[in-house]
């Protein structure tokens, strides 16, 4: 068992009651100005003390003043790691990152720290959270928030709660609307999956598919498959980054800038999707852990995400395994990572070396019942194995007998679409995850 603290961002909306808004626009024009402050200074070689001296000033709440200097440096830091990286990789055609700017004007959000500038507190009559927000000395706007249900159920609890923390808050404008986003921070105890797994859930991912496969670890029968097709959506992001390249060459750095961020929002939204659904479906099985192939040998290359992955326009996988492990940390599932080799050449059943052929897997064992199978299944059940001899203490896998059983279920297969819909019904990701078990009975 290990204590793991998991944190997340409940975005609202503020409802104000009392105290000017024009205060809050002020505040974050001069966020603005500490901002740009801050990353001339730590160019010049100050450091954060000497930052938080000189960018000092009346009319901003210091508490607030600290928070942006840091988010600030968070920024610098980042930069740095960037073109770090860019100085060691030997891509001639990667562009040098660019260093934060300076020089824009207009609003920054506004940081701040709870009980400092800005508080938040249950008003049970009215069943609504209420906020006082400090964006200069004595100047407060207070009201309610506005969010989903679910996110406020959450924010109270948080106050409510000692094994909950509410921590820092960023204030925005968007839309007309100011937004507060709210960090709160729990902990959750997770099961050590030597101790307590019984089901192994192996996660194959290639540039085609993700495949999952739940092994039972006493009887060792395969209990389901799910393979997840989201070829469709390499392809729409491959035709985002063809219209970003045109405007590149015509100038419209508008038009480009718009492309990136929605091909960003479209890959989170296609990360988001199908995390869920990988998790729901390990979530279905008996003290499941999802097993990942240790990816840290390109971990490497694509160290910088966004940067990197934009590059490659493929499914950034490394980001792709981070929203899994926060959304099963929520769940309390484990995870846990085994070798990389050979999982898609070895045959799951006999345990063989074999060949892919498109789709197929074609073990070359005369004795062995499987002659073929779905290749990305079968590297998804050497996954789950891997893990199964791991929490064994067996070194090598490809030395024991013990195999998946002869007969494996069907597979089912999903295709995640560009648009946004998932084709052949199955609407919602506990739908998709469903599928992976429904086979069972087919
Ligand atoms: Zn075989």
């Amino acid at each position: 068992m290990g204590v793991e603290e998991a944190t997340r961002t409940i975005q609202s909306r503020l409802f104000i009651e009392s105290g000017n808004p024009e205060w809050l626009h002020d505040a974050r024009l001069t966020a603005r100005e500490i901002f740009n402050e801050t990353i001339d200074l730590k160019r010049d070689g100050y450091n954060r003390t000497e930052i938080q001296r000189e960018v000092d000033r009346d009319d901003f709440l210091r508490n607030n003043k600290c928070a942006v200097v840091g988010k600030a440096l968070g920024t610098w830091t980042s930069y740095k790691r960037l073109l770090d990286w860019w100085h060691n990789q030997d891509d001639t055609r990667a562009g040098n990152p660019s260093p934060p700017s300076t020089d824009k004007t207009g609003a920054y959000p506004i940081v701040m720290a709870h009980m400092e500038g800005y508080e938040l507190s249950i008003d049970e009559e009215e069943d609504r959270v209420d906020f006082r927000i400090s964006p200069k000395p004595y100047k407060t706007v207070r009201g309610h928030l506005r969010a989903r249900k679910t996110d406020i159920d959450q924010l109270k609890n948080a106050l409510d709660n000692d094994n909950w923390s509410v921590g820092q808050a960023e204030l925005l404008y968007r839309d007309g609307v100011y937004h507060l986003h709210v960090t709160v921070t729990t902990e959750f105890t997770i099961p050590d999956p030597e101790e307590e797994a019984d089901t192994l859930v192996g996660v194959d991912i290639n540039e085609r598919n993700v495949a999952l496969t739940a092994l039972d670890r006493e009887s060792h029968e395969t209990l389901g498959t799910l393979v997840i097709d989201y070829g469709s959506v390499k392809a729409r992001r491959q035709w985002y980054h063809t219209v970003k390249k045109r405007c590149q060459t015509h100038g419209q750095t508008s038009i480009h800038r718009t492309f990136s961020d929605k091909e960003e929002r479209y890959t989170e939204w296609v990360l988001h999707r199908m995390s869920l659904a990988v998790v729901e479906f390990a979530e279905q099985f008996s003290n499941p852990v999802i097993v990942f192939e240790d990816l840290s040998g390109i971990r490497d290359a694509i160290e910088y995400g966004t940067y990197m992955n934009r590059r490659l326009h493929k499914l950034p996988f490394h980001k792709f395994e981070d929203f899994v492990r926060y959304k099963a940390l929520w769940r309390s599932i484990p995870c846990d990572t085994v070798d990389a080799y050979h999982n898609s050449k070895t045959c799951s059943c006999c345990g063989e070396r074999g060949y892919r052929q498109g789709r197929r897997f074609r073990c070359t064992n005369g004795e062995c019942a499987v002659t073929q199978d779905h290749a990305d299944r079968n590297a998804s059940v050497n996954v789950a194995w891997r893990a199964w001899a791991k929490y064994r203490g067996i070194e090598d896998v490809d030395e024991v007998n013990y195999r998946t059983h002869k007969t494996q279920p069907q597979v089912r297969l999903v295709r995640l679409f560009g648009s946004g819909r998932v084709v052949s019904r199955p609407s919602s990701s506990a739908r998709i995850a469903e599928r992976g078990v429904l086979e069972l009975q087919g």
